[in-house]
């Protein structure tokens, strides 16, 4: 609601009525509560910095956003990181401004989208008109031109362009700021970007799922009475119906988005994915794709035979260099997926980094309606969104009594970890 003061001779006609700051000040020792008319940013800093204006015309500058204001103030903050990263590097792609966006905006943990920076549109057009350098982003120019399409940096477009990412490619050398833009401008529409799973972590089958508010885009049967879950012999989150309900007028955080610890998605192991120091998963910097990985982990998939470019690929990935991960193409002819032709849809596997196309998809991978008697199924349809097929790929062997695989790689040891940790501790003190 408060005006933003372009510059300084220009005095806003926007009457919303007196607006006051309040908080603390002199490092929280003094209460602070003024009325003010204005606000500014500036943008020249690595970090964007914000001004506030008193009614007496003096500039405040804000700090940290009381916590229960900061979903209230998200979209705009990373509007605002959106500005300060193409005004030092006006030249970037849409790619890495949303790596960037994921690593500055760890204050929140549903990722940034285009959705945040659409929500404030007509702030970004005069900000963008005010500014020379930012003019001269192209991210923006197209940004603003049309907002509402998507821009797709996902290998899901299908288009024929190859990124120069890090992927399975031998001579794939890692650059960063010239990494794509599949745009694809009517193949998408806004409904099926769906990032949630559609099928629960725990059990793979479908239903009524509750969605994690985290950043792991899983959902989850939240009680084992869901049909669906009794069918699948789904633990669930374990939830009695009282809890439930009042979940639903709070946001649900799984547990490994409440501890910043997620496993990796090929040893299974749990890491930290705590951005902000030590992290020890990082994810998959397709913006659909919410598997983390170890960066040795990924590092042998990636780059399977040469050790050399391994560890290379290794340290870079540690160092936050973004990276696409086996699952975005197919397993068996290296193409993308194309939704729009059923033979080249996904067939996913549930377990590991690894699809196919359907036509690409090994004869041991069956549906059931393929099946001989001493088959298992392995592929299903309808489950995932997209057309895909949810897959199980031979890697991983059937439990007849769960008819999919151990579940032990997809959820929990959160408490396990907890306790291990607790007894380090506990060693280390004893031994002082
Ligand atoms: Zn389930
Ligand atoms: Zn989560
Ligand atoms: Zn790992
Ligand atoms: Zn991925
Ligand atoms: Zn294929
Ligand atoms: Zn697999």
């Amino acid at each position: 609601m408060l005006p933003v003061q372009w510059n300084d001779g220009e005095s806003s006609s926007v009457n919303a009525g007196p607006i006051f700051l309040g908080g603390k000040v002199d490092n929280g020792l003094r209460k602070f509560y003024q009325e003010v008319k204005a606000w500014k940013y500036d943008i020249l800093t690595t970090l964007p910095e914000i001004l506030v204006l008193s009614k007496d015309n003096h500039w405040i500058k804000l700090k940290n956003p009381r916590k229960s204001y900061e979903t209230l103030i998200r979209s705009i903050l990373i509007s605002l990181h959106c500005l300060c990263f193409f005004k030092s590097k006006p030249e970037a792609s849409g790619y890495s401004l949303w790596v960037h966006l994921s690593k500055v905006s760890s204050l929140y943990d549903i990722r940034p989208s285009e959705n945040d920076l659409i929500d404030h549109i007509n702030f970004l057009r005069e900000a963008v008109k005010r500014d020379e350098t930012l003019a001269k982003s192209k991210f923006l120019a197209a940004f603003l031109e049309n907002p509402r399409k998507r821009i797709s940096f996902d290998e899901d477009a299908g288009a024929a362009t190859k990124p120069s990412f890090i992927d399975d490619d031998i001579n794939g050398e890692i650059k960063d700021d010239d990494i794509i833009t599949n745009q694809t401008e009517d193949s998408e529409s806004d409904d099926d970007y769906d990032l949630f799973d559609t099928v629960c972590a725990i059990c793979d089958n479908g239903g009524v799922l509750i969605c994690c508010g985290g950043k792991c885009f899983r959902a989850f049967h939240a009680t084992p009475d869901f049909e669906e879950a009794q069918e699948a012999n789904c633990e669930s989150l374990g939830l009695t119906s009282v809890e439930l309900e009042g979940l639903h007028l709070q946001r649900y955080k799984c547990e490994n988005c409440q501890y910043g610890l997620h496993q990796c998605f090929v040893c299974a192991e749990l890491g930290s994915s705590d951005i902000s120091s030590n992290t020890e998963v990082f994810r998959c910097s397709s913006p659909t794709c919410s598997y983390f990985y170890h960066p040795k982990c990924i590092a042998k998939l990636l780059r399977k035979i040469d050790k050399t470019e391994q560890q290379i690929l290794q340290e870079k990935i540690a160092a936050w260099e973004p990276f696409i991960c086996p699952a975005h193409k197919c397993a068996v002819c290296k193409q993308p997926e194309n939704e729009m032709v059923e033979d080249l849809q996904f067939a996913v596997c549930r377990r590991c980094p690894k699809s196919y196309h359907r036509k690409c998809l090994p004869g041991d991978i069956m549906f059931d309606h393929q099946i001989g008697d001493d088959d298992e199924v392995r592929a299903w349809d309808g489950l995932l969104s997209k057309s895909r097929a949810l897959i199980y790929c031979t890697k991983h062997e059937i439990d007849p009594e769960l008819a999919t695989p151990a579940r032990t790689t997809i959820f929990r040891n959160i408490l396990n970890r907890k306790t291990a940790t607790t007894q380090e501790e506990t060693c280390c003190q004893a031994d002082k």
